[in-house]
């Protein structure tokens, strides 16, 4: 049939996986189309993700942070909260990022084209034009034609069967679009995405109850990180169910009855207001007749890629959340870049470039909760699951002179080191600015850094990222005692 566009690079889908590919193709040379269904460029992350919640955190952060004050003797009436203005606040802070996007996009000359695409074969996908704020479609369908294609369609949030079809029954989408604040909140997943929402509806006046699978919450993280943070946000629950699994539910008018099946087979249940549903997400590739194109996708949707986010089909490439865990978005705009530079190499004929490959060691995780938790690389328990024997340097909070300045000495700062190398595999922050910390960690990791160049790097005096100095000077015995 007609092809309506011809580019070098096809790229499906506008998260930070998508457009990172897109911008750095198009800087790279190369004549881009990006297909995107919504309105707006930057997929889960900044339409409905990362930014949204981040910025509710921030206002929820600053109430808990007014409230704490009174510690220090200062003390503020009870807030009062539009949630209408703060919900165009949030709605603001997106349309800052995604009109940026929008004018990356134009300034590089990447065609951006508005509807559903899908594969029609090895070389085209067909763009199913939509409309409105929604994704209507207009019944206009246009054809690219593509040398090479990088598919990034992200994920969406795993809906539970046996949940009742009820506007109180929400995912993180719903509860981000900031409908109200409900009095009791059931959060049905206790990992990050459940209970940074969690955060945030609970410091707005919600009672929260937590239902968990796992035998704790943020399954993945250090115990003793996770420890800290549920010591100081248990006033937040009514209940944390572990070990538990929801089984069912109803709609009723005084709200949704929900049962549960705890760890001795024990039955239960509940009445809510809300319920939030954060129980993982699952990737898209079932959805864009991938085996058009010959791409094989796996039964749960995931498709797989090699080191240079290549998929089975030579020419075809995957990235972001579709392609596997961890579903974060620094993962996927890394991911993005790699697959733009093979394929610049490939098709302009630079070797080095088309030899780009995947290769971080380690990949950070934060829950931007408060206190927050970041990790990143090995834990202790991984490390001893793995049998890798290793020295640990800890230092708390306690002891550092700026969180005690703060008023917020709850956390601390973890590192480990291989015992037989010692260079440093892992490490765990707890506490305020933890996630804006373990970049500094991962960095370290990425260069075979050890105990004593870390130690030895000079920090700046007084700040939490001391800690992270200071927690490898503990490690080989070397503290010095400036707190
Ligand atoms: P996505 O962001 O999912 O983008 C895929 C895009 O493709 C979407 O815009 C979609 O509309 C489009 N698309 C899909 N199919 C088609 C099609 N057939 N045709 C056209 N377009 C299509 N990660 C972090 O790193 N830090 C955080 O703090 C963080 N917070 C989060 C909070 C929440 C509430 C949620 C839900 C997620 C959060 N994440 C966070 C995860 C992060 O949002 C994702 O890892 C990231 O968005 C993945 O990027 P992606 O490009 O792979 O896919």
């Amino acid at each position: 049939g007609a092809v309506d566009h011809e580019c070098d690079v096809l790229v499906l889908g506008g998260g930070p996986g998508g457009y990172s590919a897109a911008f750095r193709a198009a800087d790279l040379g190369l004549k881009v189309v990006l297909v995107e269904r919504y309105a707006t460029l930057g997929g889960v992350c900044l339409n409905v993700g990362c930014i949204p919640s981040k910025a509710l955190l921030h206002v929820a952060a600053v109430i808990d942070e007014a409230r704490h004050l009174a510690a220090a003797g200062v003390t503020f009436g009870e807030p009062t909260v539009d949630v209408a203005a703060l919900r165009a606040h949030k709605d603001k802070v997106i349309g800052k990022l995604t009109a940026g996007l929008a004018g990356m996009a134009k300034a590089r000359k990447v065609t951006v084209l508005r509807g559903y695409g899908a594969f029609v074969g090895p070389h085209h996908v067909a763009v199913e034009e939509t409309t409105g704020s929604g994704q209507d479609k207009t019944g206009r369908t246009q054809v690219v034609a593509f040398k090479r294609a990088i598919i990034a369609a992200g994920s969406q949030a795993v809906r539970l069967p046996f949940l009742p079809d009820d506007p109180r029954v929400i995912d993180s989408t719903g509860a981000l679009a900031l409908e109200g604040v409900p009095q009791r909140l059931l959060v049905v997943g206790g990992g990050i995405i459940g209970l940074e929402m969690g955060t945030v509806y609970s410091t707005l006046g919600a009672r929260l109850e937590v239902v968990e699978m796992t035998a704790g919450l943020m399954p993945g993280a250090d115990r003793d990180l996770v420890k800290v943070w549920q010591k100081m946000n248990a006033h937040r629950f009514d209940a944390i169910r572990l070990q538990t699994k929801c089984t069912g539910a109803e709609a009723t008018a005084e709200g949704i009855r929900v049962r549960f099946e705890g760890p001795d087979g024990a039955v239960s249940e509940g009445l809510y207001d809300r319920v939030l549903q954060a129980v993982g997400r699952s990737p898209n590739g079932r959805k864009i007749a991938a085996e058009r194109a010959g791409v094989a996708v796996s039964e749960r949707g995931f498709i797989p890629v090699d080191v240079q986010m290549r998929t089975n089909v030579p020419h075809i490439f995957a990235i972001g959340d579709i392609v596997g865990q961890p579903m974060l978005a620094h993962k996927a705009v890394h991911e993005g870049h790699v697959a733009a530079e093979v394929i610049a190499g490939e098709l302009l004929g630079d070797d080095k470039l088309a030899r780009t490959a995947f290769d971080a060691r380690v990949i950070p995780s934060v829950a931007y909760t408060d206190p927050e938790i970041a990790w990143v690389g090995l834990t202790e328990e991984q490390a001893k699951a793995q049998g890798i024997a290793v020295h640990k340097g800890l230092f708390p909070w306690a002891a550092s002179g700026r969180a005690i300045a703060n008023g917020r000495d709850e956390g601390f700062t973890k590192l480990l080191f291989d015992a037989a190398t010692g260079r440093i595999v892992g490490g765990g922050i707890v506490g305020q600015h933890a996630g804006d910390m373990i970049g500094e960690v991962a960095l370290a990791i990425e260069m075979g850094a050890d105990a004593v160049d870390i130690g030895r790097t000079v920090h700046p005096h007084p700040t939490l990222g001391e800690t992270i100095g200071l927690a490898a000077e503990a490690a080989h015995g070397a503290c010095t005692d400036l707190p």
